[in-house]
C-alpha cells in the first residue's frame, strides 16, 4: 500500500491546522482510509482531541534522538482505521536539540519512512506547532504534500507568502525535491461576514487549483468536539462541521488518489 505523508504546518497560531488535522483523518478513517495522525506539536492538542491522554516519554521525542523506533509510539485509537503518534511537552526541547544533530532537517523523515514503507498505513497526516521552526521544518522535509489550513480573515494572504517561500527554499536546497503544496482549506468561515467571502474568493483567484471547494464552517460544536477527546463525527456526526470534514476529504481522496489500492467497494472507486 503506498501511502501519501500530508503535513499540516503554517506558522500563524489558532488558524485550525489541528481541528482540521484531527477531522480530515478521522474522516480517511471513516472511509476506511488507513490513517495516522503524527502529533508534532508540543501542546498535544490533537493527542487529546483524540481521546488520549499525554504521557511522558510517549512521543517522538527519543526516536527523533535516534533512541528507540517510531513504531514503538504507535497508538491505536478508539475508531477504526485511525491511530497517532502522540506528543507531550518533552518535545518542545526538539527546537534546540535538533539543530545541534547532523543532518537535522531529515531527522523526522528518517523515523518516519519505515513507517510510511510498512505498508500498514495510506495516509500520514502531520499535526505541527504554530512557527516555522525546527519541527515544522521537519515536518516539511518529511511531507509528500503540504496541507494549508487558512482562516478567512483578513490578512489570509499575507501569511500563506511566507510559508510558500519556505516550500521553495526547501526544494530548491534539495531538502526535499518533491514536496508539493497539496492544497488550501479555508478555516472558520462565516457566512454573515462579508470580509470572510472575499478573503474566501482572493484565494480561489490566486491559487484556483490549491483552494479546496470544501469550506470549513465556523461552528460551535468543531470547537467543543476536542474537549470531549472525539472528532466530530463521533461528538456530531450530522453537523455541519461534519459535513464539511467529510466533504473535504472526498477531495483529498480524490486529489492524491487515495482510494487507489484501497478499498474499492467502500470509496467507489472501479479502475484500479
Ligand atoms: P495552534 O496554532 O495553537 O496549534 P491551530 O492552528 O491548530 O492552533 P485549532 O486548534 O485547530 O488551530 O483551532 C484554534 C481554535 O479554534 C480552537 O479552539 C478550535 O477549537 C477552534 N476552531 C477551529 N476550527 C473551528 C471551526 N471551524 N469553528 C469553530 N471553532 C473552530
Ligand atoms: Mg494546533
Amino acid at each position: 500500500m503506498a501511502c501519501t505523508v500530508f503535513t499540516i504546518a503554517n506558522q500563524k497560531g489558532g488558524v485550525g491546522k489541528t481541528t482540521t488535522a484531527v477531522n480530515l483523518a478521522a474522516a480517511l478513517a471513516e472511509r476506511k482510509i488507513h490513517t495516522l495522525v503524527v502529533d508534532l506539536d508540543p501542546q498535544a492538542n490533537a493527542t487529546s482531541a483524540l481521546g488520549i491522554e499525554k504521557q511522558e516519554g510517549r512521543s517522538l521525542y527519543r526516536p527523533l534522538h535516534g533512541e528507540g523506533s517510531a513504531f514503538e509510539m504507535l497508538t491505536p485509537t478508539e475508531w477504526p482505521h485511525l491511530a497517532l503518534i502522540p506528543s507531550e511537552v518533552d518535545l518542545a526541547a526538539i527546537e534546540i536539540e535538533l539543530a545541534q544533530q547532523e543532518n537535522y532537517l531529515l531527522r523526522l523523515k528518517s523515523v518516519l519512512d519505515p513507517i510510511k514503507n510498512s505498508g500498514g498505513y495510506r495516509a500520514i497526516i502531520i499535526d505541527c506547532p504554530p512557527a516555522l521552526g525546527m519541527l515544522s521544518m521537519n515536518s516539511l522535509a518529511a511531507a509528500d504534500q503540504l496541507l494549508i489550513a487558512l482562516q478567512c480573515e483578513y490578512m489570509a494572504l499575507e501569511g500563506l507568502g511566507q510559508i510558500l517561500k519556505v516550500v521553495d527554499r526547501l526544494k530548491n536546497a534539495g531538502v526535499n525535491s518533491a514536496l508539493e503544496v497539496g492544497g488550501i482549506v479555508m478555516t472558520m468561515f462565516d457566512s454573515r461576514i462579508n470580509l470572510a467571502k472575499q478573503v474566501v474568493e482572493e484565494v480561489r483567484q490566486h491559487l484556483p487549483d490549491k483552494i479546496f471547494n470544501s469550506v470549513i464552517p465556523r461552528t460551535v460544536r468543531l470547537s467543543e468536539a476536542p474537549s470531549f477527546g472525539k472528532p466530530i463525527f463521533a461528538y456530531d456526526p450530522h453537523s455541519p462541521g461534519a459535513a464539511a470534514y467529510r466533504a473535504l476529504a472526498k477531495e483529498v481522496i480524490e486529489r492524491f488518489q487515495l482510494d487507489q489500492k484501497g478499498d474499492a467497494a467502500m470509496t467507489g472507486a472501479s479502475d484500479v
